[in-house]
């Protein structure tokens, strides 16, 4: 099976500093894959490239098995959905919508009926495709931005933070909206972010950057349980991340284990490793409780518990881990 997109070994700079370190990378039709990694490590700069809008200094970049390193933005077929929407201000979403069918000179009544079809889909009445961008909130925004992108039936769509400018409860309403519609129309999706909530619930590969580089690759779970290296354990949410002998592991590695993995109090004797520990701190979440404590051996742990505490700081528990759910971070294993 041909992969939708492939990179091959993409470099990028911006004069002499180097935005993209050498990105190789595959994805499958349909599938939708995340780009994870904090402010400045080049996620943007990937998009970009795939989508035409810079020239790599090294590697290519293939779709359905064709190289189109050197063929120009507009004949790549690509969507692509700027980090600030980037509307046309001046222009009613309607016409900004039917932008990319004008410039490929397609007969107005057929660019009505395509507008009109995907704004259906998308959740844009009649009313709002009227109105210039500065009229529409920032939710209707976005999804004239995303109705732009995929107007054309691009054979991939590039999501660059889609979901930054919105607030809380939104972000998650479109996020979900997004996925179904991705599912949908079956669309080779790429986004990118820095959230791990957008990342961990929308996609079905995610990869994580750091300064340039693609550091892994892999289905949201092996990420999330079994990252490679402690940035990406960190990157993922909250976790703990300590010597192995601290939880009697006889190995010279970095043990990691999700703070929900972690058992307490009647819970902890189900496991088939437990300790005491003090407890110093405990904070209401919402949902969940984090407890903090230290076990005698001095492993600090961060622990989250659906069930309010029973006892308070001070106090001394019991807590299980069950050493199946303890991962040791390969890029940390010196003894192999
Ligand atoms: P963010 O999440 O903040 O958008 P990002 O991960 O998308 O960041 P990029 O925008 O790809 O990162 O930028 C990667 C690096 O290249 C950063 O250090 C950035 O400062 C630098 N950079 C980006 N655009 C330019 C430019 N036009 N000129 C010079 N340096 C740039």
């Amino acid at each position: 099976m041909i992969n939708k997109v492939k990179l091959e070994n993409l470099s990028y700079y911006y004069k002499d500093k180097k935005a993209v370190d050498d990105i190789s990378l595959s994805l499958h039709s349909g599938k939708f894959l995340t780009i994870l990694g904090p402010s400045g490590c080049g996620k943007t700069t990937v998009l970009k490239l795939i989508g035409g809008y810079l020239s790599p200094a090294k590697g290519s970049i293939f779709i359905d098995g064709i190289d189109i390193t050197s063929t120009g933005a507009c004949s790549r077929k690509i969507g692509m959905v700027f980090q600030n929407y980037a509307l046309f201000p001046h222009l009613t979403a309607r016409k900004n919508i039917a932008f990319p069918l004008e410039i490929r000179r397609l007969p107005k009544n057929e660019c009505i009926k395509k507008v009109d079809a995907i704004s259906e889909l998308i959740g844009l009445s009649q009313k709002e495709l009227e109105r210039n961008p500065s009229e529409l909130s920032g939710g209707q925004q976005q999804r004239v931005a995303l109705a732009r992108a995929l107007v054309f039936e691009p054979h991939l769509l590039l999501l660059d933070e889609p979901l930054a400018n919105l607030d809380k409860e939104l972000r998650t309403k479109l996020r979900s909206e997004l996925r179904r519609l991705q599912k949908d129309i079956k669309i080779t999706t790429i986004m990118v972010t820095h959230d791990h909530e957008d990342a961990l619930s929308n996609s079905d590969f995610i990869g994580v950057m750091n300064q340039g580089k693609l550091m892994q690759i892999n289905d949201p779970k092996i990420i999330y349980d079994n990252p490679h290296s402690v940035f990406v354990a960190n990157f993922l949410g909250e976790t703990n991340i300590i010597p192995a002998n601290l939880l009697n592991i006889s190995r010279s590695a970095m043990a990691h284990i999700r703070p929900e993995k972690i058992k307490i109090e009647n819970y902890a004797s189900e496991c088939n490793w437990q300790k005491k520990g003090t407890v110093t701190a405990i904070t209401f979440m919402g949902a969940d409780f984090l407890i903090e404590l230290i076990t005698n051996e001095g492993a600090q742990l961060k622990i989250l518990s659906r069930n309010p505490p029973l006892f308070s700081v001070g106090s001394t528990i019991t807590m299980g881990i069950d050493i199946e759910s303890v991962w040791l971070i390969p890029d940390t294993l010196k003894d192999l």
